[in-house]
């Protein structure tokens, strides 16, 4: 058995007809960054730090929902949140409401590694990074103009939006303001997995809300078994424990990676809400989703290789 990575950048309503000047620097995206994943497996990184590595350049990619890039609070601020996960110890970190950190997903390996507990959130999450010298910035930093148009657009219509959801205005059904929450999961030769998510969370959201992404077992988990990072609508993610439920499928039922992620995002989670990525310890990819795409890649030491949006079969 080989390594296997696979990473994504959201899942929601996503136009078919996004012009190629939209998709493509997102589709190149993930490519130049699944290459990043490839090359540090082929040097034998460890899959905690490949899915640290690559959710990092994830986040500092304005194309996606993460970092740089993320989506507006109903108050114009961004606030960021992230979960990493090592399968073998199930040692986790996790964190919410950063709005000056500039990896989130770093701090919540920090969390994971230098702290006794597994969340930190708001004030004490931003003292605790800068305590570690990690990167911040000012919240401005954070704020893209086109997430600017986008809270603008969601107000407009009253309600609280998946990063993909189609925009309001027929005119601005151009994929301009398409942007995703960001994962990677990861496995080396010999089966150790690791699972991380970061995101922005949901445009419109209410300061101070909680998704599925830094909660383990609903949008991010890891065991012996498989590596899951679940991307979609944080509150219908929350409430099937999406994530843990792949595990748990494959777990009680003897149900392959395949199999047991299909069943959940097929006959579980509500449809229209959910995608995931997954590799299983014996270097299994999955990447199903119920919504209309999801920006993903994936690749493993045998030579498989995929960079996709819509439904490929
Ligand atoms: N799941 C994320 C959230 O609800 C959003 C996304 O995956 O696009 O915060």
């Amino acid at each position: 058995m080989g390594w296997a990575i696979a990473l994504h950048g959201g899942a929601g309503d996503i136009p078919v007809d996004i012009p190629a000047e939209r998709r493509e620097p997102r589709e190149a995206a993930l490519r130049r960054i699944l290459q990043i994943g490839v090359s540090a497996l082929n040097a034998k990184r460890s899959p905690l730090d490949v899915v640290e590595l690559v959710v990092c350049e994830l986040e500092n990619c304005p194309h996606f929902n993460a970092g740089k890039g993320s989506v507006l609070t109903a108050n114009g601020t961004v606030e960021m949140e992230a979960c990493i996960m090592d399968g073998n110890t199930k040692k986790c970190g996790a964190v919410s409401g950063v709005t000056t950190v500039v990896n989130p997903v770093s701090l919540a390996r920090r969390i994971m590694e230098k702290t006794p507990h597994v969340y930190l959130a708001f004030d004490g999450a931003e003292a605790f990074a800068r305590q570690q010298g990690l990167g911040t910035m000012d919240n401005s930093h954070f704020i893209t103009p086109e997430n600017i148009e986008r809270l603008k657009q969601a107000k407009e219509a009253n309600r609280v939006q998946q990063d993909y959801s189609q925009p309001i205005k027929p005119k601005e059904r151009d994929g301009d303001s398409k942007l995703g929450t960001v994962g990677c999961v990861a496995v080396d030769s010999l089966g150790n997995l690791a699972a991380a998510t970061s995101t922005g969370g949901l445009v419109n959201k209410m300061a101070g809300r909680i998704g599925d992404t830094p909660l383990v077992g609903a949008g991010t988990y890891a065991n012996k078994l498989c590596a899951i990072s679940a991307t979609g609508r944080g509150e219908a993610i929350i409430r099937e424990t999406v994530a843990r439920d792949v595990a748990a499928v494959m777990e009680y039922k003897g149900l392959g990676l395949k199999e047991a992620a299909a069943y959940i995002v097929d006959q579980v989670a509500p449809k229209g809400t959910t995608g995931l990525i997954g590799v299983s310890a014996k270097g299994e990819v999955a990447m199903p989703f119920n919504t209309t795409g999801m920006f993903r890649a994936c690749a493993t030491e045998d030579g498989l290789m995929e960079v996709a949006i819509w439904k490929t079969e």
